[in-house]
């Protein structure tokens, strides 16, 4: 069989890629990589005009308001193609202001413009007005309004995607809520979530995953980035194209790998949170 690859598109990195978001086009390569699979990263700058025709998995980070002000408006020129990527079951991760973006607006309130997002803002772009809309992809059925205070510090989640409980980090003004046919991506075990309240963190739809979830996501959570991979590849190949693995005698999209470190990393992380020994502000 030729060797296995995916082409992964990685939007705006340049302005989306928050607390290591970019990291986790490393992890996906380096899974692959490790496994003698192989990938092409396609970096989409704000003036690029990709074509999804060809990707197997897309990644959109996090940003400020401001940062995803800009960015919105751009991805409205790349709605219709990545709404087919979607519904086509294109895999696709985004994260945090990413994540917001994938639903059908995001409400900023009247605080805009104060706080952390004023800080970043002050590079020249102008600030547009108080409670403007920002327009979203409606890729999935969900809108977030702006609130106060900011939902900070590091979070814990339960997803049925991974056996091992999710851990991260998360900073957003912004709470989501999830229409009906979503589900959401786990339960909040420590830390906010979706809006603080719900006891819900992201969503999913198809092989769509958006989450709150920085850190970055996935090199502390190998099981989420197997997760994407064995979408994307599935798509791509088929079922058909699993292996033989030798050590459970089934046949696997993917290669077990030794995560030892990563879920060492993954568990000291819980923890320190569950014993109380991190204070959060
Ligand atoms: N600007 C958005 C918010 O504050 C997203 C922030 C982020 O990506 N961390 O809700």
């Amino acid at each position: 069989m030729a060797k296995r690859f995916l082409k992964i598109a990685h939007l705006f990195p340049e302005l989306l890629n928050l607390y290591g978001d970019s990291g986790n086009i490393i992890t996906l390569a380096r899974r692959l990589e490790w496994r003698g699979l192989a990938c092409t990263i396609q970096e989409v700058a704000l003036d690029d005009t990709p074509s999804f025709a060809d990707v197997d998995l897309v990644f959109i980070g996090g940003g400020s308001d401001r940062e995803q002000e800009i960015v919105a408006r751009k991805l409205q020129t790349h709605k219709r193609d990545l709404q087919a990527f979607v519904e086509d079951g294109g895999c696709l991760l985004a994260v945090c202001g990413g994540y917001q973006l994938l639903g059908h607006y995001y409400q900023l309130g009247e605080d805009k413009g104060k706080g952390r997002d004023m800080k970043r803002a002050g590079r020249g772009e102008s600030m547009e007005g108080p409670g403007e809309k920002v327009e979203g992809l409606s890729l999935v059925d969900l809108y977030t309004d702006r609130g106060n205070p900011r939902l900070i510090g590091n979070i814990i989640v339960e997803s049925d995607l991974t056996s091992t409980p999710v851990v991260g980090y998360e900073n957003h003004g912004g709470r989501t809520h999830l229409g009906s046919g979503v589900e959401p991506f786990g339960r909040v075990v420590y830390g906010f979530g979706n809006d603080g309240t719900s006891g819900f963190e992201g969503v999913r739809y198809k092989n769509v995953l958006g989450t709150y979830i920085h850190g970055p996501l996935l090199p502390k959570n190998p099981g989420i980035a197997d997760w994407a991979l064995a979408a994307a590849l599935e798509r791509k190949y088929g079922l058909a194209s699993k292996i033989d693995d030798e050590a459970s005698n089934d046949a696997v999209l993917l290669e077990p790998l030794d995560d030892s470190v990563e879920l060492l990393a993954n568990e000291v992380m819980r923890e320190r949170l569950l014993s109380g020994r991190v204070k959060e502000r």
